[in-house]
Protein backbone atom coordinates (compact mmCIF):
# COMPACT_ATOMS: atom_id res chain seq x y z
CA UNK A 1 0.00 0.00 0.00
CA UNK A 2 1.25 3.72 -0.73
CA UNK A 3 1.13 5.93 1.88
CA UNK A 4 -1.60 8.52 1.98
CA UNK A 5 -1.43 11.83 3.39
CA UNK A 6 -3.73 12.84 6.55
CA UNK A 7 -6.33 15.16 5.77
CA UNK A 8 -7.34 16.04 8.94
CA UNK A 9 -3.88 16.92 9.49
CA UNK A 10 -3.89 18.90 6.15
CA UNK A 11 -7.30 20.43 7.11
CA UNK A 12 -6.15 22.06 10.86
CA UNK A 13 -3.22 23.27 9.68
CA UNK A 14 -5.15 25.51 6.30
CA UNK A 15 -7.49 25.92 8.93
CA UNK A 16 -4.81 27.72 11.56
CA UNK A 17 -2.61 29.49 8.88
CA UNK A 18 -5.72 31.22 7.91
CA UNK A 19 -6.10 32.74 10.88
CA UNK A 20 -3.37 35.16 10.44
CA UNK A 21 -4.11 38.24 8.53
CA UNK A 22 -7.88 37.41 8.83
CA UNK A 23 -9.74 40.47 8.49
CA UNK A 24 -11.36 42.19 11.88
CA UNK A 25 -14.77 41.02 10.06
CA UNK A 26 -14.24 38.04 9.95
CA UNK A 27 -14.60 38.14 6.27
CA UNK A 28 -11.46 37.47 4.04
CA UNK A 29 -7.48 37.36 4.76
CA UNK A 30 -5.18 40.13 4.34
CA UNK A 31 -1.75 38.57 4.52
CA UNK A 32 0.48 40.56 2.03
CA UNK A 33 4.42 39.93 1.61
CA UNK A 34 6.67 40.86 4.82
CA UNK A 35 3.45 42.28 6.88
CA UNK A 36 3.31 41.38 10.77
CA UNK A 37 0.64 38.62 9.26
CA UNK A 38 2.82 37.24 7.11
CA UNK A 39 5.92 37.25 9.23
CA UNK A 40 3.97 35.72 12.04
CA UNK A 41 2.49 32.80 9.34
CA UNK A 42 5.83 32.38 8.53
CA UNK A 43 7.46 31.55 11.90
CA UNK A 44 4.17 29.06 12.21
CA UNK A 45 4.88 27.43 9.37
CA UNK A 46 8.71 27.12 10.33
CA UNK A 47 7.57 25.43 13.65
CA UNK A 48 5.55 22.68 11.05
CA UNK A 49 8.12 22.25 9.11
CA UNK A 50 10.41 21.25 12.38
CA UNK A 51 7.43 19.41 13.83
CA UNK A 52 7.66 17.58 10.58
CA UNK A 53 11.73 16.78 10.76
CA UNK A 54 12.23 18.86 7.93
CA UNK A 55 15.90 21.39 8.03
CA UNK A 56 14.63 25.03 7.59
CA UNK A 57 16.25 28.20 6.31
CA UNK A 58 15.31 31.76 4.75
CA UNK A 59 17.16 32.78 1.74
CA UNK A 60 18.17 36.23 1.03
CA UNK A 61 14.67 37.00 -0.54
CA UNK A 62 12.50 35.90 1.90
CA UNK A 63 11.93 32.34 0.21
CA UNK A 64 11.37 29.82 3.44
CA UNK A 65 12.87 26.42 2.91
CA UNK A 66 12.61 22.77 4.49
CA UNK A 67 14.36 20.25 3.53
CA UNK A 68 14.15 16.43 3.79
CA UNK A 69 17.00 14.30 3.42
CA UNK A 70 20.39 14.71 2.48
CA UNK A 71 22.45 15.02 -0.79
CA UNK A 72 21.51 17.01 -4.89
CA UNK A 73 19.73 17.12 -6.76
CA UNK A 74 16.69 18.00 -4.87
CA UNK A 75 12.82 17.55 -5.90
CA UNK A 76 10.98 20.80 -5.10
CA UNK A 77 7.45 21.77 -3.88
CA UNK A 78 5.69 24.08 -2.32
CA UNK A 79 3.61 27.73 -3.03
CA UNK A 80 3.33 30.98 -1.12
CA UNK A 81 1.52 32.06 1.87
CA UNK A 82 1.04 35.87 0.73
CA UNK A 83 -2.46 36.86 -0.40
CA UNK A 84 -4.19 39.83 -1.99
CA UNK A 85 -6.06 42.21 -0.23
CA UNK A 86 -9.73 40.40 1.28
CA UNK A 87 -8.44 36.99 -0.37
CA UNK A 88 -9.25 33.28 0.70
CA UNK A 89 -7.66 30.63 2.30
CA UNK A 90 -6.56 28.35 -0.23
CA UNK A 91 -4.76 30.54 -2.72
CA UNK A 92 -1.04 29.62 -2.27
CA UNK A 93 -1.81 28.47 0.98
CA UNK A 94 -2.66 25.31 -0.11
CA UNK A 95 0.44 24.57 -2.18
CA UNK A 96 2.51 25.17 1.05
CA UNK A 97 0.72 22.87 3.22
CA UNK A 98 -0.40 19.81 1.02
CA UNK A 99 3.82 20.17 0.02
CA UNK A 100 4.59 20.02 4.52
CA UNK A 101 1.98 16.76 4.62
CA UNK A 102 3.22 14.77 1.52
CA UNK A 103 6.84 15.73 3.24
CA UNK A 104 5.25 14.66 6.94
CA UNK A 105 3.44 11.40 5.42
CA UNK A 106 7.52 10.42 3.60
CA UNK A 107 8.99 11.12 6.77
CA UNK A 108 6.59 9.26 8.59
CA UNK A 109 5.77 6.31 6.86
CA UNK A 110 9.54 5.91 6.86
CA UNK A 111 10.14 5.81 2.94
CA UNK A 112 13.47 6.78 1.89
CA UNK A 113 13.95 8.91 -1.25
CA UNK A 114 16.69 8.75 -3.53
CA UNK A 115 16.59 12.30 -4.06
CA UNK A 116 15.77 14.63 -1.40
CA UNK A 117 12.32 16.68 -0.95
CA UNK A 118 12.55 19.96 -0.23
CA UNK A 119 9.33 22.44 0.55
CA UNK A 120 9.27 25.95 -0.10
CA UNK A 121 6.94 29.18 0.19
CA UNK A 122 7.86 31.99 -2.43
CA UNK A 123 7.90 35.38 -1.20
CA UNK A 124 5.48 38.15 -2.62
CA UNK A 125 3.53 35.97 -5.43
CA UNK A 126 1.02 38.30 -5.52
CA UNK A 127 3.15 41.06 -6.00
CA UNK A 128 2.46 43.64 -3.82
CA UNK A 129 5.61 45.17 -4.21
CA UNK A 130 6.98 42.74 -7.06
CA UNK A 131 5.18 40.06 -8.57
CA UNK A 132 7.00 36.54 -8.11
CA UNK A 133 9.88 38.41 -6.15
CA UNK A 134 10.88 35.57 -4.37
CA UNK A 135 11.13 33.18 -7.10
CA UNK A 136 12.48 35.43 -9.36
CA UNK A 137 15.34 35.72 -7.09
CA UNK A 138 15.96 32.27 -7.00
CA UNK A 139 15.97 32.09 -10.75
CA UNK A 140 18.37 34.75 -10.79
CA UNK A 141 16.21 37.43 -12.30
CA UNK A 142 16.25 40.41 -9.71
CA UNK A 143 18.43 42.98 -10.73
CA UNK A 144 19.55 44.51 -7.95
CA UNK A 145 19.74 48.31 -9.09
CA UNK A 146 15.69 47.84 -9.46
CA UNK A 147 15.23 47.31 -5.76
CA UNK A 148 15.29 50.68 -4.78
CA UNK A 149 12.79 51.73 -7.01
CA UNK A 150 9.85 48.84 -6.23
CA UNK A 151 7.05 50.29 -4.63
CA UNK A 152 3.34 48.92 -3.68
CA UNK A 153 0.46 50.70 -5.51
CA UNK A 154 0.06 52.96 -2.15
CA UNK A 155 3.62 54.06 -2.39
CA UNK A 156 5.24 51.82 0.37
CA UNK A 157 9.15 51.15 -1.09
CA UNK A 158 10.16 47.30 -1.11
CA UNK A 159 13.29 48.15 0.70
CA UNK A 160 11.51 49.95 3.72
CA UNK A 161 9.32 46.72 3.99
CA UNK A 162 11.96 44.15 3.59
CA UNK A 163 13.80 46.11 6.36
CA UNK A 164 10.96 45.97 8.93
CA UNK A 165 10.45 42.41 8.55
CA UNK A 166 14.62 42.10 9.04
CA UNK A 167 15.61 41.52 5.85
CA UNK A 168 18.65 43.18 4.03
CA UNK A 169 16.75 44.17 0.57
CA UNK A 170 20.13 44.73 -1.23
CA UNK A 171 21.20 41.09 -0.48
CA UNK A 172 17.95 39.89 -1.79
CA UNK A 173 19.82 38.75 -5.35
CA UNK A 174 21.88 36.48 -3.28
CA UNK A 175 19.25 34.05 -3.13
CA UNK A 176 19.70 32.96 -6.53
CA UNK A 177 20.01 28.95 -6.55
CA UNK A 178 22.36 26.36 -8.75
CA UNK A 179 20.07 24.83 -11.05
CA UNK A 180 22.52 21.96 -10.64
CA UNK A 181 21.26 21.28 -7.45
CA UNK A 182 17.57 20.58 -8.68
CA UNK A 183 15.66 18.06 -9.81
CA UNK A 184 12.24 19.05 -10.50
CA UNK A 185 9.92 21.50 -8.89
CA UNK A 186 5.57 20.73 -8.71
CA UNK A 187 3.22 23.17 -7.35
CA UNK A 188 -0.12 22.24 -6.18
CA UNK A 189 -3.19 25.02 -6.90
CA UNK A 190 -6.49 25.85 -6.57
CA UNK A 191 -7.43 26.19 -10.53
CA UNK A 192 -9.28 29.95 -10.10
CA UNK A 193 -11.30 29.19 -12.42
CA UNK A 194 -14.69 26.96 -13.74
CA UNK A 195 -13.15 24.33 -15.93
CA UNK A 196 -12.93 21.31 -13.49
CA UNK A 197 -15.70 21.60 -11.61
CA UNK A 198 -18.08 22.29 -14.97
CA UNK A 199 -16.10 18.99 -16.35
CA UNK A 200 -16.36 16.99 -13.00
CA UNK A 201 -12.88 16.51 -13.38
CA UNK A 202 -10.68 15.85 -10.17
CA UNK A 203 -7.34 16.99 -11.31
CA UNK A 204 -5.58 18.92 -13.69
CA UNK A 205 -2.52 18.95 -15.20
CA UNK A 206 -0.95 22.21 -15.80
CA UNK A 207 0.35 21.84 -19.56
CA UNK A 208 1.96 25.77 -19.34
CA UNK A 209 1.54 28.83 -17.79
CA UNK A 210 0.29 31.63 -20.20
CA UNK A 211 2.28 34.36 -21.74
CA UNK A 212 1.14 37.96 -21.41
CA UNK A 213 0.65 41.27 -23.48
CA UNK A 214 0.11 44.60 -22.07
CA UNK A 215 -0.46 47.48 -24.58
CA UNK A 216 -1.23 50.94 -23.90
CA UNK A 217 -4.15 52.21 -26.90
CA UNK A 218 -4.43 55.64 -27.26
CA UNK A 219 -6.67 56.83 -29.44
CA UNK A 220 -6.27 61.13 -30.25
CA UNK A 221 -9.21 62.97 -32.61
CA UNK A 222 -10.20 66.09 -31.74
CA UNK A 223 -11.96 68.58 -29.27
CA UNK A 224 -15.16 70.22 -30.00
CA UNK A 225 -17.95 71.94 -29.03
CA UNK A 226 -20.48 68.71 -28.18
CA UNK A 227 -23.38 70.98 -28.31
CA UNK A 228 -22.75 72.82 -31.73
CA UNK A 229 -20.36 70.40 -33.81
CA UNK A 230 -22.69 68.03 -36.44
CA UNK A 231 -22.04 64.25 -35.36
CA UNK A 232 -20.76 63.46 -38.67
CA UNK A 233 -17.68 66.37 -38.19
CA UNK A 234 -16.74 65.06 -34.44
CA UNK A 235 -13.26 62.85 -34.36
CA UNK A 236 -14.17 61.45 -31.26
CA UNK A 237 -11.71 59.50 -29.85
CA UNK A 238 -13.75 57.25 -27.18
CA UNK A 239 -15.89 55.89 -30.10
CA UNK A 240 -12.57 54.77 -31.71
CA UNK A 241 -11.49 53.10 -28.23
CA UNK A 242 -15.01 51.51 -27.51
CA UNK A 243 -15.50 50.33 -31.00
CA UNK A 244 -11.25 48.84 -30.97
CA UNK A 245 -12.40 47.43 -27.44
CA UNK A 246 -15.33 45.14 -28.91
CA UNK A 247 -13.76 44.08 -32.10
CA UNK A 248 -10.68 43.33 -30.42
CA UNK A 249 -12.70 40.98 -28.25
CA UNK A 250 -14.33 39.12 -31.33
CA UNK A 251 -10.65 39.30 -33.11
CA UNK A 252 -9.11 37.22 -30.13
CA UNK A 253 -12.51 34.93 -29.54
CA UNK A 254 -12.65 34.11 -33.58
CA UNK A 255 -8.95 33.66 -34.34
CA UNK A 256 -7.31 32.34 -30.93
CA UNK A 257 -6.62 29.26 -29.86
CA UNK A 258 -9.71 28.61 -28.05
CA UNK A 259 -8.64 29.73 -24.54
CA UNK A 260 -6.90 32.70 -25.60
CA UNK A 261 -8.63 35.59 -23.41
CA UNK A 262 -8.26 39.71 -23.74
CA UNK A 263 -9.66 42.56 -21.13
CA UNK A 264 -9.70 45.94 -21.17
CA UNK A 265 -9.24 46.95 -17.44
CA UNK A 266 -9.03 50.90 -17.60
CA UNK A 267 -10.25 53.56 -19.98
CA UNK A 268 -9.13 56.86 -19.65
CA UNK A 269 -11.27 59.41 -21.34
CA UNK A 270 -9.70 63.26 -21.93
CA UNK A 271 -10.85 66.22 -21.31
CA UNK A 272 -13.20 64.07 -19.54
CA UNK A 273 -16.35 66.69 -19.41
CA UNK A 274 -19.99 66.32 -20.62
CA UNK A 275 -19.92 68.94 -23.32
CA UNK A 276 -16.31 68.30 -24.95
CA UNK A 277 -16.26 65.17 -27.80
CA UNK A 278 -13.28 63.17 -26.49
CA UNK A 279 -9.76 64.12 -27.94
CA UNK A 280 -8.37 61.52 -26.52
CA UNK A 281 -9.30 58.09 -25.41
CA UNK A 282 -6.28 55.79 -23.48
CA UNK A 283 -6.80 51.60 -23.12
CA UNK A 284 -4.88 49.58 -21.05
CA UNK A 285 -5.52 46.68 -23.12
CA UNK A 286 -4.42 42.80 -22.38
CA UNK A 287 -4.06 39.36 -23.97
CA UNK A 288 -3.25 35.92 -22.70
CA UNK A 289 -2.43 32.51 -24.17
CA UNK A 290 -0.24 29.64 -24.26
CA UNK A 291 1.11 29.52 -27.43
CA UNK A 292 3.65 31.92 -28.66
CA UNK A 293 2.69 32.03 -32.22
CA UNK A 294 -0.60 32.52 -31.42
CA UNK A 295 -0.22 34.89 -28.89
CA UNK A 296 2.17 37.25 -31.76
CA UNK A 297 -0.24 36.66 -34.53
CA UNK A 298 -3.27 38.27 -31.80
CA UNK A 299 -0.78 41.44 -30.82
CA UNK A 300 -0.60 41.51 -34.96
CA UNK A 301 -4.09 41.33 -35.49
CA UNK A 302 -5.08 43.98 -32.88
CA UNK A 303 -2.49 46.21 -33.59
CA UNK A 304 -4.24 46.51 -37.27
CA UNK A 305 -7.32 46.51 -36.34
CA UNK A 306 -6.73 49.67 -34.13
CA UNK A 307 -5.19 51.60 -37.20
CA UNK A 308 -8.37 50.33 -39.24
CA UNK A 309 -10.88 51.94 -36.78
CA UNK A 310 -8.60 55.04 -36.10
CA UNK A 311 -8.49 55.59 -40.02
CA UNK A 312 -12.25 55.30 -40.89
CA UNK A 313 -12.67 57.47 -37.75
CA UNK A 314 -10.62 59.97 -38.34
CA UNK A 315 -8.17 59.66 -35.61
CA UNK A 316 -4.90 58.67 -34.93
CA UNK A 317 -3.53 55.82 -32.83
CA UNK A 318 -0.15 54.76 -30.99
CA UNK A 319 0.26 51.66 -29.12
CA UNK A 320 2.84 51.25 -26.33
CA UNK A 321 3.79 48.17 -24.83
CA UNK A 322 3.32 48.33 -21.25
CA UNK A 323 4.64 44.76 -20.32
CA UNK A 324 5.23 41.27 -21.81
CA UNK A 325 6.01 37.56 -20.33
CA UNK A 326 6.11 34.90 -22.66
CA UNK A 327 4.11 31.54 -22.17
CA UNK A 328 6.13 28.60 -20.72
CA UNK A 329 5.49 25.15 -20.91
CA UNK A 330 5.86 22.50 -18.59
CA UNK A 331 8.23 19.56 -18.24
CA UNK A 332 6.72 16.35 -20.30
CA UNK A 333 8.41 14.29 -17.29
CA UNK A 334 6.67 16.13 -14.32
CA UNK A 335 3.48 16.00 -16.43
CA UNK A 336 3.91 12.20 -16.14
CA UNK A 337 4.69 11.77 -13.18
CA UNK A 338 1.54 13.32 -12.07
CA UNK A 339 -0.72 11.72 -14.51
CA UNK A 340 0.56 8.03 -13.62
CA UNK A 341 0.22 9.18 -9.73
CA UNK A 342 -3.99 10.16 -10.87
CA UNK A 343 -3.89 6.76 -12.53
CA UNK A 344 -3.04 4.78 -9.43
CA UNK A 345 -5.64 6.39 -7.72
CA UNK A 346 -7.89 6.32 -10.26
CA UNK A 347 -8.75 9.90 -10.89
CA UNK A 348 -9.17 10.96 -14.54
CA UNK A 349 -7.52 14.46 -15.21
CA UNK A 350 -6.79 16.69 -18.69
CA UNK A 351 -4.48 18.83 -19.36
CA UNK A 352 -4.80 22.85 -19.38
CA UNK A 353 -2.80 25.71 -19.59
CA UNK A 354 -2.66 28.52 -16.77
CA UNK A 355 -4.57 31.49 -17.26
CA UNK A 356 -3.07 33.04 -14.19
CA UNK A 357 1.08 33.33 -13.53
CA UNK A 358 2.42 31.35 -11.18
CA UNK A 359 5.71 30.86 -9.24
CA UNK A 360 6.28 27.64 -11.23
CA UNK A 361 6.87 29.52 -14.38
CA UNK A 362 9.97 31.32 -12.93
CA UNK A 363 10.71 27.48 -11.79
CA UNK A 364 10.94 26.37 -15.54
CA UNK A 365 14.04 28.84 -16.31
CA UNK A 366 16.42 26.78 -14.04
CA UNK A 367 14.67 23.10 -13.63
CA UNK A 368 11.81 20.61 -14.66
CA UNK A 369 8.46 22.65 -13.50
CA UNK A 370 4.65 21.61 -13.36
CA UNK A 371 1.56 22.23 -11.39
CA UNK A 372 -1.67 20.21 -10.95
CA UNK A 373 -4.66 21.92 -9.95
CA UNK A 374 -7.72 20.98 -7.81
CA UNK A 375 -11.43 22.64 -8.54
CA UNK A 376 -12.21 25.79 -7.37
CA UNK A 377 -15.99 25.71 -6.06
CA UNK A 378 -17.60 28.13 -8.06
CA UNK A 379 -14.47 29.03 -9.82
CA UNK A 380 -13.97 31.91 -7.24
CA UNK A 381 -10.74 32.78 -5.93
CA UNK A 382 -8.98 36.17 -4.25
CA UNK A 383 -12.28 36.79 -2.88
CA UNK A 384 -12.82 35.26 1.03
CA UNK A 385 -15.43 32.73 -0.26
CA UNK A 386 -12.72 30.93 -2.17
CA UNK A 387 -12.74 27.44 -0.72
CA UNK A 388 -12.34 23.54 -2.36
CA UNK A 389 -14.17 20.99 -1.28
CA UNK A 390 -12.17 18.57 1.26
CA UNK A 391 -12.63 15.82 -0.72
CA UNK A 392 -11.39 17.50 -3.60
CA UNK A 393 -8.14 19.10 -1.77
CA UNK A 394 -7.48 15.38 0.09
CA UNK A 395 -7.08 13.90 -3.66
CA UNK A 396 -5.21 16.59 -4.45
CA UNK A 397 -2.92 16.35 -1.59
CA UNK A 398 -2.19 12.43 -2.62
CA UNK A 399 -1.76 13.17 -6.26
CA UNK A 400 0.79 15.73 -5.21
CA UNK A 401 2.09 12.74 -2.77
CA UNK A 402 1.87 10.24 -5.36
CA UNK A 403 4.28 12.05 -8.16
CA UNK A 404 6.62 13.69 -5.57
CA UNK A 405 7.34 10.00 -4.77
CA UNK A 406 8.14 9.39 -8.03
CA UNK A 407 10.39 12.40 -8.94
CA UNK A 408 12.22 11.49 -5.93
CA UNK A 409 12.51 7.95 -6.86
ZN1 LIG B 1 -1.26 31.55 -5.96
Amino acid sequence: MPPSISLPRLRSHIEALSAFGRNPDGQGITRSCWSPAHEEARAWLIARMKDASLTTWIDEAGNTFGRLGEGRPTVMTGSHIDTVPQGGPLDGALGVLAGLECLQTIHAAGVRTHRPLTLVAWSDEEGRYASLFGSKAFVGRVDPRQIPTLASADGERLVDAMARAGFDPLEAHGARCDPRTLFAYLELHIEQGPHLEAARIPIGVVEGIVGIRRNRVIFTGQPDHAGTTPMERRRDAFLGAAEYALKARDLVVTRGSGTSVTNVGRVDVAPGVANIVPARAQLLHEMRELDPKVLARLERGCAALARQVAKRRGLRVKIEPVSRSEPIRCAPRVMEAVEQAAAELRLTCRRMPSGAGHDAQMLAAVTDSGMLFIPSRGGRSHRPDEMSDWKAIERGGNVLLGALLRLAG
